[in-house]
Parts: C-alpha cells; sequence; structure tokens
C-alpha cells in the first residue's frame, strides 16, 4: 500500500479518493473547498493543510481537476516543485491536449513520471470504481499507474505518448456528442413521419443506424433500457460537460488542421441548448430542443 495525495476532490475525484482509501492507501486529500474535504474525510481520507503539504511525502498523486488551467497551476505551483521524484503522477481530470502535452513535457523536464488519464463514465462509475481510464505516457509511467488506476476503474487503456490520453477521451466524446445529436433528429423525424419510437428503436437498433446513443443511451422515454430520458432528463452527463469536451474537440481539431463538420455542428448545437437554460441537463435532452418542445427550468430550479 501507498502514501497517495489527491488533489481535486469534486464530483468525481471525491469518489476515486474513496476508493483509493478502501483499498488500503493512506491517501491524503487537498481540495479549495472545505464541503469537499469533509466528504473526503468522512470517506477514509487524510486532510492535508495545502497541495505542497499533500505531495511532500507521497508516493503516488492524482489530480482530478476541472480544466487545463488548474491542472497547469497546481502542477506548475505544487507538485512539481515539492513532490518527491520518485512519485508517479497521474492527472484524471479533461484536459485541453496542448496543457496536456505541456505539463507533462514539463513533469519529465523535472524527472518524474507523469501520465493524462482522463476517464470515462460519470459520477456513479467514479464512486463505483468502474471508470475506464484512456492513459498517455511512456510504457514505465502507464505501468506504474496501471495499479492504482484499477482500484478506480474497470479499465485501464495505454492510448500513446503524453497527451495521447485526452486526445482519445475527446476524439470519444466528440463522436459521442454527433451520434446523439444524430439519434435525436432521427427519432424527431421518424416520429413526424409518422412512426413509432418503439418500432423506430427495434429496427434502428438492429439495424446499421445502430449506436451506443440508441440501443444503451436512448433519448426518448420509455424506449430502450432505462437512460436519463426515464428520469426527466436528471443526473447522467451533464450537457455543460458534453460541451465542455466538444470545445476541446475543436480547439485540438483547429490545432491538428482536422476537418470535423460534424463535430462542429454538434458543439454549435450543445452551446445552443446549454445558452437555452441546459446545462444541468443529461445531454440527451438535447432531443427537447429538436422536437421543439424544450421549456428551460426556471432558475431556482435548476440542479445544481
Ligand atoms: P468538480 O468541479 O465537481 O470538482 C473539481 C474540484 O477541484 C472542486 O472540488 C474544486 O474545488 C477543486 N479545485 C479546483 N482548483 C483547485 C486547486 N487549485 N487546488 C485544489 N482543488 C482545486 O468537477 P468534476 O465533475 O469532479 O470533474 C473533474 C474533471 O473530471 C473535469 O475535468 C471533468 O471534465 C472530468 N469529468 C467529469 C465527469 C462528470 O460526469 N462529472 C465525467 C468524466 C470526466
Amino acid at each position: 500500500m501507498a502514501r497517495v495525495a489527491f488533489i481535486g476532490l469534486g464530483n468525481m475525484g471525491g469518489g476515486m479518493a474513496a476508493n483509493l482509501a478502501k483499498a488500503g492507501h493512506e491517501v491524503l486529500a487537498f481540495d479549495l473547498s472545505q464541503d469537499a474535504l469533509a466528504r473526503a474525510a468522512a470517506n477514509g481520507c487524510t486532510i492535508a493543510e495545502s497541495a505542497e503539504q499533500a505531495v511532500a511525502n507521497a508516493e503516488a498523486i492524482v489530480t482530478m481537476l476541472p480544466a487545463g488551467k488548474h491542472v497547469a497551476e497546481v502542477y506548475r505551483t505544487n507538485v512539481l516543485l515539492n513532490a518527491p521524484k520518485a512519485a508517479i503522477l497521474m492527472d484524471c481530470s479533461t484536459i485541453d491536449v496542448a496543457t496536456a502535452k505541456a505539463v507533462g513535457g514539463e513533469a519529465a523536464f523535472a524527472g518524474f513520471e507523469m501520465v493524462d488519464a482522463p476517464v470515462s463514465g460519470g459520477i456513479a462509475a467514479a464512486e463505483g470504481g468502474t471508470l475506464t481510464f484512456m492513459v498517455g505516457g511512456t510504457s514505465e509511467g502507464f505501468e506504474r499507474a496501471r495499479p492504482f488506476l484499477e482500484q478506480m476503474g474497470k479499465a485501464v487503456i495505454h492510448a500513446g505518448d503524453a497527451g495521447a490520453g485526452q486526445a482519445a477521451k475527446i476524439c470519444n466524446n466528440m463522436l459521442l456528442g454527433a451520434t446523439m445529436a444524430a439519434t435525436c433528429e432521427a427519432f424527431v423525424l421518424a416520429q413526424k413521419l409518422g412512426l413509432n419510437p418503439q418500432t423506430f428503436f427495434d429496427i434502428s437498433s438492429k439495424a446499421s443506424g445502430q449506436s451506443w446513443s440508441m440501443t444503451s443511451y436512448c433519448p426518448v422515454p420509455g424506449v430502450g433500457p432505462e437512460t436519463p430520458a426515464d428520469r426527466n432528463y436528471e443526473g447522467g452527463f451533464a450537457a455543460a460537460l458534453m460541451l465542455k469536451d466538444l470545445k476541446l474537440a475543436m480547439e485540438a481539431a483547429e490545432a491538428a488542421g482536422a476537418y470535423t463538420p460534424m463535430g462542429g455542428e454538434a458543439e454549435e448545437l450543445y452551446q445552443r441548448f446549454v445558452d437555452r437554460g441546459g446545462a444541468h441537463k443529461d445531454f440527451s435532452a438535447l432531443i427537447k430542443m429538436i422536437d421543439d418542445s424544450w421549456e428551460a427550468p426556471v432558475e431556482g430550479n435548476i440542479k445544481a
């Protein structure tokens, strides 16, 4: 068992840190939020007074932060200056590929082994230890990170060099955003053409239009397996997070000179949906905007 520093104990990091503590590690946790720290303490973590203190004697360091600027700041001002060089560094946040590569490069230059290891799966998967990790870094870094990541997830896949984990994550989520938008459109058109949604599902889920968005995460209530659509689009994967990932994908596409018209269209649709008050709804609620039945939750009713 190891001394693990965990920085960023929000919706995702809280459950992940709890699983490392449950696995028997000594988890020294730090977050800017007192509430997050209190939850971590209740879940078996020891609270650190600062990020510096958390990492000072760590053998492994995990970060789960909102965006690239937080990751760059925490690594540049706290982790790289204060952690033992022998510690394996794992950033599990979803951030832009450029920052992931830059911070990974600075860590390597400073003598650390670091991986970018973003996740697929939401809050329930973080709590249940069933995340999928896509890992960028050297083979040695991957092998050193793997045992820790396995204690928080069901699958740990080496995607390539530094930044490759983030690249895999945003390409996957760009595909997801575009297929969900197309699935929503298809159901709306099918209904306008007189097809029963269940009948269309039965046909398309066994035909060439099949996708995960259709068969596992159907945006129509009462059709297919139980999904957020059956809970008024509460829970699940918030539209605001889908928009964040689509923006990261478009940024990366521009930097790489890749033509991604479907991703761009999906970004525009999710931007419109978020602007109309859909940020906290599950991303499959996009269908309500497409079929013109979207009514934004009144302020105060919006789930935080
Ligand atoms: P969150 O906002 O709930 O948690 C982030 C935590 O980081 C907060 O508690 C915040 O106080 C803390 N923090 C910010 N700056 C800090 C600093 N300098 N030092 C210490 N703590 C700091 O976010 P989340 O939903 O847990 O998401 C975390 C990451 O995981 C994001 O990059 C997100 O895109 C990604 N992700 C989220 C989901 C999801 O369903 N929520 C799914 C997959 C990936």
